[in-house]
Parts: C-alpha cells; structure tokens; sequence
C-alpha cells in the first residue's frame, strides 16, 4: 500500500490525511488532531471555513512533533476570490494556524455564489496570489478542491503553475469519471474527501459483507478502495478509537471485482454542483 504519494512539484504528501470538516473548534477539534497524530496521521486536512484552524494548529503544536513532519492543508474560501483577498486570506490561516507555512494550500470551491458572473477572473487572481505565496514559501504548494474540467481548463489558462492537487468528493458508488480521468492524465493528485460516504456508507449491506469478507470494518474497506483507486483519503472522526482503527488497512488486498462493485455502489449521494451551489 502506498504511503506517499508525489506532488508535481516534487513535495512528498502522505497517502492519507486527517480530515477535521465538523470538528468543532475548542477541544473537539483540539483532541481529534492531537490523536489523529498520536495515532500516525502526518497530514491534516482543515480550511479556513470550518473554524477550527486555531485549535488545529494548537494540536499541531503540542504533539511535539518536528513541524517538517507533518503536512498541513488549509483552504480559501468563497470571500476570497481576488489577489488582496488570497493574501489577507492566507495571512489569516496562517496566524490562526500559527504557522509560517502550510504545505498545500487549496481554493475550496470554484464558483462562489457572490462571483458566479465571474468566477474564472476570481480563480484566476487568487491562483496568481497563491503563486507568489508558492515563491516566498508561505506555502510549500498549491492545488484546488471541487473543480470540474471545465474549471480546471479555465484556471490553466492564466495559470504558470498547475494545481498540483484536486480534492474532491470520492466515496464508495460516488466516482467523478471525467475530472479523475482528467486530474490522472495533467499529475494532479486527487484527494478523496467524504471518503466515507460522509457516514452514508456504514449501513450498506454491500459495504457490510465486503468488510466481513476481508475480516475488516466497513471503513477500513473503504479507504483500502480509495487507495486501490490511486486517491488520497482524507477520512475524519473525532472518537480516538476509530481514528486509530481508520489506519489499519493495509492489509487489505482488495479485488479486482470487489473494487469495481465498490466503484458502482448504490445509493451514494450526488455530488454537489459548484456551479449551482447556494454559496
Ligand atoms: P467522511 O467520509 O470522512 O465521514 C466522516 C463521518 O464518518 C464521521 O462524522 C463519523 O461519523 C463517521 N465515521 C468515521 N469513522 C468511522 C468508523 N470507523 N465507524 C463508524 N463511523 C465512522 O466525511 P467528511 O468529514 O465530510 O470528509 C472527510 C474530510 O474531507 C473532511 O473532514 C474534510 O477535511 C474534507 N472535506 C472537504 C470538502 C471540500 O469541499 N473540499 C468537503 C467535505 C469534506
């Protein structure tokens, strides 16, 4: 099982991240990195948008770990689609993070809701940000989240640097064909976030007897698939034991059949459209 994956840029990412979306700032979020990288994370994915940075970056700071040891990724969000808002934006994560830099640094969402008449000129002046911030190591790299082709095409056209990264909805049964065909034929790495089916998967009878098949949980099948796919999961839980539990996969030696019936499961939720999204 892979445990890094390479960036087109060079960076080495670690195969699997720590997601932290819904853990609430204070000690929920708090406890759930420290354990995340007590139990062996060394990638914890956040954003500006949940509110959680300061206590992430606290946990980060008390585990006593060398701060070159973990990959960190946070996100701008919709605010801050312009070249001053990157800025301030990044700034901001970093202060509340109290990093000098993070490792990937990701615009959330491609068309915000308050610039949808002029989302490429928004992506396109953050991207020039973030590639300076790229120059003068605030980040160590850059990328995108929930960008379609046509998104990713629009960007490429002002862009100097391709998105080294694309992190978008990937579960059991939910499988975006054409932007992973694409992301995989331009080295862009694909991040797997709702990794889990965002909890949806834990009562499917078909995730049920596979998890029984191989002697393994449910989540445990669903990350071992995420990796047999070539994506980088970023699977979260605030409860220790299943943080710990999350990383035992990797003896999974997954099928080629019992993956393409993973690939085609029932009953996923729909991915949501960043085009028509109310924000
Ligand atoms: P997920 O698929 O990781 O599912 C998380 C849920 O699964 C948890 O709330 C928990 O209830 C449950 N769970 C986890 N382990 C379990 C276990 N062993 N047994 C039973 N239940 C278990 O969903 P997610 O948190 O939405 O996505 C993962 C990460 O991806 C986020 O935390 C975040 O970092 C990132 N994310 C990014 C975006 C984006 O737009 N870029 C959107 C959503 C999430």
């Amino acid at each position: 099982m892979k445990e890094y994956y390479q960036l087109n840029n060079g960076v080495t990412i670690p195969a699997i991240g720590f997601g932290t979306f819904k853990a609430a700032d204070g000690e929920e979020a708090y406890q759930a990195t420290l354990a995340a990288l007590k139990a062996g994370y060394r990638h914890i994915d956040t954003a500006a948008v949940y509110g959680n940075e300061e206590s992430v970056g606290r946990a980060i700071k008390d585990s006593g770990l060398p701060r070159e040891d973990i990959f960190v990724t946070t996100k701008l969000w919709n605010d801050a689609h312009s070249y001053e808002g990157a800025k301030a934006a990044l700034a901001a994560s970093l202060e509340r993070l109290q990093l000098d830099y993070v490792d990937l640094y990701l615009i959330h969402w491609p068309n915000p809701k308050a610039i949808r008449d002029r989302w490429q000129e928004g992506n396109a002046q953050a991207w020039r940000y973030m590639e300076e911030a790229l120059e003068i190591g605030l980040v160590r790299s850059i990328g995108v989240s929930n960008f379609l082709v046509h998104h990713l095409e629009a960007l490429s056209q002002t862009a100097k640097i391709s998105p080294a990264v694309n992190q978008i909805r990937l579960a059991p049964g939910c499988y975006q064909e054409e932007v992973v065909d694409y992301c995989r034929q331009h080295q862009i790495v694909i991040e797997a976030w709702g990794p889990l089916g965002q909890g949806d998967i834990f009562q499917n009878e078909t995730m049920k007897a596979l998890a029984a098949k191989y002697g393994k949980t449910v989540a445990q099948v669903a990350l071992a698939w995420s990796l047999y796919e070539g994506f980088l999961p970023l699977p979260k839980s605030v409860h220790e034991e299943r943080i710990i539990a999350n990383l035992d996969f990797a003896d999974i030696k997954l099928s080629e059949e019992d993956a393409e019936t993973i690939k085609h499961l029932a009953g996923a939720a729909p991915v949501p459209d960043p085009d028509t999204k109310d924000f």
